[in-house]
């Protein structure tokens, strides 16, 4: 057997794919990788800086181009995240702004990560009173001021915003959450200077019909889609689902994350992230670009996993990985 990530995987064929995609939907789509933020603050261990500097680049090379890459939290909070601005000095973040972006939970977040060389971040609003006060420290209202607060300071510094909305399908304390609710949040960050909206499925319960009734209520409040991204969690099997769902609706900007790293540890059995790998085989099968190359993506995943003992829970991950063991 290969050791994981240490050559070229052979392709299963070349990519000449037959497919007939429909026309409503987009020709390139846009995937923001979140694996080295939201994948690792979700382990029980630290991991080493260079290790993750290694991943990054790693990442970066196989075509990644939105990279969250850490956050700048106190580093009491989050121990694993705790070396952000050591991170950002290795990856040289100054000369690569144009694919990094930082997570930041206050304005003295964006502070440290404007010093340190991003010139995008994102911030987390929840969509439900629960979430907000068991993962957030405030409540709902609390997280949107927060959100909006730091979208007025990073606009004035010519810095790009993306406002996250947590638990904007299905909540594990208060259950369905009602599309109108997440729709006036949208309209109100994106009207707070979020050029960015990304919609959380933050325990993975919605469903193709569910995502199409809280895409449409969104753009009926006024956002456009092309302002609306989705952040999906695979719980019960149905990520892909439901990205092609959105994809119907218009939206071009999926997150994920290298090979389906994370979970939400606040909504117990959330399964992780929907995977980068799984969604670029899906979009790689529409012949829809993404600019990633799934065989570098998949090698990083395998190297990720064997230097950190972390498994990858990817499906098209675990597909290639049998493969090399046979
Ligand atoms: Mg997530």
């Amino acid at each position: 057997m290969n050791q994981p990530g240490s050559e070229p995987i052979p392709p299963l064929w070349e990519p000449k794919p037959l497919t007939v995609r429909e026309e409503s939907t987009a020709e390139v789509v846009s995937v923001y990788e979140v694996a080295p933020r939201d994948g690792l603050q979700a382990e029980t261990v630290v991991l080493d800086t260079d290790l993750k500097t290694e991943f990054c680049e790693r990442l970066w090379a196989s075509g990644v181009s939105n990279l969250e890459v850490t956050s700048f939290v106190p580093p009491a909070w989050i121990p694993q995240l705790a070396d952000a601005e050591d991170l950002a000095a290795r990856l040289e973040i100054p000369d690569r702004n144009d694919s990094a972006v930082a997570l930041v939970p206050n304005i003295r977040g964006l502070e440290r990560a404007y010093a340190a060389g991003f010139r995008a971040v994102a911030a987390v609003a929840s969509c439900t009173e629960s979430f907000a006060r068991a993962n957030l420290n405030t409540n709902a209202p609390g997280t949107l001021a927060r959100v909006c607060d730091i979208a007025s300071a990073a606009n004035s510094l010519g810095i790009s915003v993306r406002g996250y909305l947590s638990m904007a399908f299905g909540d594990p304390w208060e259950g369905h959450v009602d599309p109108a609710r997440v729709a006036d949040l949208t309209a109100t960050l994106y009207e707070a200077g979020c050029q960015q909206i990304a919609l959380g499925d933050t325990i993975g319960t919605a469903t193709p019909g569910h995502v199409r009734a809280v895409l449409r209520a969104a753009t009926s409040a006024g956002v456009p889609t092309s302002a609306l991204a989705l952040h999906l969690h695979d719980t019960y099997g149905l990520a892909l689902a439901n990205v092609y769902s959105a994809m119907e609706e218009g939206i071009t900007t999926f997150d994920a994350s290298a090979g389906g790293l994370g979970r939400c540890p606040y909504a117990p059995g959330a399964a992780g992230n929907l995977a980068t790998e799984d969604l670029v085989w899906l979009l790689d099968g529409l012949g829809v670009e993404t600019g990633i190359n799934l065989d570098d993506l998949v090698a990083t995943s395998l190297w990720f996993s064997a230097q950190s003992g972390r498994p990858a829970p990817s499906r098209v991950v675990s597909a290639y990985a049998a493969r090399l063991a046979v």
